[in-house]
């Protein structure tokens, strides 16, 4: 039968004049073409890419090697050191490059390293581009399904190997994400403070050492600017200080400073309530109303459970118990208290003391009243707030948590996690879902993927 053949050359033209031809790629199909011989297969399209990087990448690191020849202080043409063998990994295969070292210059006399390499791939001569598009996709699904992925449909080297995305991923967020962090932090130290809403809340997340805890808890959160703009951060709880630490950056990154204007909303833990306070402890604060109404509603189940023994007490003890919520929605919390401690001395009287369900009634009032007392402080005139279209309770937080946590770490997940090893990862997926990942990238590598047009206009040219 015969064949259609198409040839693909690559053609190298150099400044010198220099012109070079090779072969990437021959194409055949029969004349007689069905659907599946339309166009370029997957696998042509991944042989394809990988010979023209193959031949692109080496000339590169050479081409830029040579204008390292001279020292940039003198002018003095520096000798060779020999050669050294790398591997530079890209989203189009494993290219082996050569690298010269050079002697550093006399002239340096003493102020260098004695030699030096004339092309830096860095320690770990993963592409930036591929690293990128690992982390970015390693963030939102599992790390075998991602290696799966990527090798399905780019001729990366290697079978698809979870551990290989993972440790990519981690080390996006130690070299990458982490020092843009920092320096985002120091940019937005000096802006002015608008008021802002933040939400902590927690979750947990499954242990790798399970000998040691089951599951560690993660605290995740949002701030959301006046003019709504959202950023999610996230922290392993470990020490106090730590945990301190990592708040205050995830704060500095949205602009926030001790001086910024803000309401902290959480859901009573201690431990958040000590966060804010070592750094915003000018801050309002919010108890989450959710977390308070759930409990009433517990105390009720168990006021109107009374009623199958006695409708008179369950209607008296809902009565009370609905009179106290009242007062706490209208930021009466002494009121509150008032009426929940009375409710706590009716439940002991003698008379009603022996009735079926009491004991239970009186340990959800007690909880209840515990509660409140101890975040006295973050009880606010909720009714007043929700008029004025302020925040009254964390759901906004539970979404980040959501995102953060549950849907890729949670307990149902077979993923298992270091405590110590897990921050570099929340990094990758905050800034995956803050959208900050490609700015940290650009941050870190000059000319990664740039946003003014320029490679729309090279591509066109
Ligand atoms: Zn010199």
């Amino acid at each position: 039968m015969p064949k259609l053949v198409w040839r693909v050359k690559l053609v190298a033209e150099f400044e010198t004049g220099e012109r070079s031809e090779v072969e990437v790629a021959r194409l055949e199909r029969d004349e007689q073409a069905g659907l599946a011989d339309l166009g370029l297969r997957l696998a042509e399209a991944k042989r394809l890419t990988a010979a023209i990087q193959t031949e692109i990448v080496p000339a590169q690191v050479t081409i830029a090697g040579e204008h390292r020849r001279t020292c940039v202080a003198c002018g003095r043409f520096l000798a060779s050191k020999g050669h050294y063998t790398a591997t530079f990994r890209s989203l189009f295969g494993d290219v082996p490059v050569r690298i010269r070292r050079l002697l550093a210059c006399p002239c340096q006399n003493g102020t260098e390293a004695t030699s030096f390499a004339a092309f830096d791939l860095e320690a770990a001569t993963v592409a930036p581009e591929l690293a990128y598009v690992t982390a970015r996709y390693a963030a939102l699904a599992p790390f075998g399904k991602i290696a799966g992925l990527l090798s399905e449909l780019l001729p990366i080297s290697g079978g698809p190997n979870a551990g290989t995305v993972r440790n990519r991923t981690m080390r996006v967020g130690e070299a990458v994400v982490l020092p843009h962090v920092e320096t985002t932090a120091e940019r937005t130290a000096a802006q002015p403070a608008q008021p802002v809403v933040i939400g902590l809340d927690g979750g947990y997340v499954r242990s790798r050492h399970r000998q040691d805890e089951r599951h560690f808890e993660v605290i995740a959160g949002k701030v959301i600017d006046t003019q709504g703009r959202q950023s999610r951060f996230a922290f392993a709880r470990n020490s106090p200080v730590i945990a301190s630490d990592a708040f205050k950056q995830a704060l500095a990154v949205a602009g926030v400073t001790a001086s910024t204007p803000a309401t902290v909303l959480c859901d009573g833990d201690a431990g958040l309530w000590q966060l804010q306070r070592a750094a915003l402890p000018n801050a309002t604060i919010v108890l989450d109303w959710w977390h308070a109404a759930v409990r009433f509603e517990h105390a009720l189940q168990a006021a109107r459970g009374l009623g199958v023994a006695d409708a008179h007490l369950a209607a008296e003890a809902v009565r009370g118990l609905e009179r106290a919520k009242w007062r706490l929605w209208h930021g009466r919390w002494l009121g509150c208290r008032r009426k929940l401690a009375a409710l706590c001395r009716w439940v002991r009287r003698t008379p009603i003391c022996g009735a079926v369900g009491i004991g239970r009634l009186e340990h959800h009032v007690g909880e209840l009243l515990g509660y409140l007392e101890r975040n006295q402080r973050a009880l606010v005139h909720y009714a007043a707030r929700r008029r004025n279209g302020e925040p009254i309770s964390t759901a906004f937080v539970e979404s980040a948590v959501n995102e953060i946590i549950a849907k890729r770490m949670n307990k149902k997940q077979q993923m298992r996690w270091n405590r110590a090893a897990v921050q570099p990862f929340l990094d990758v997926r905050t800034a995956v879902l803050n959208d900050t990942l490609a700015d940290a990238f650009r941050r870190r590598y000059p000319g990664f993927r740039p946003t003014n047009g320029n490679e729309a206009v090279a591509l066109a040219a």
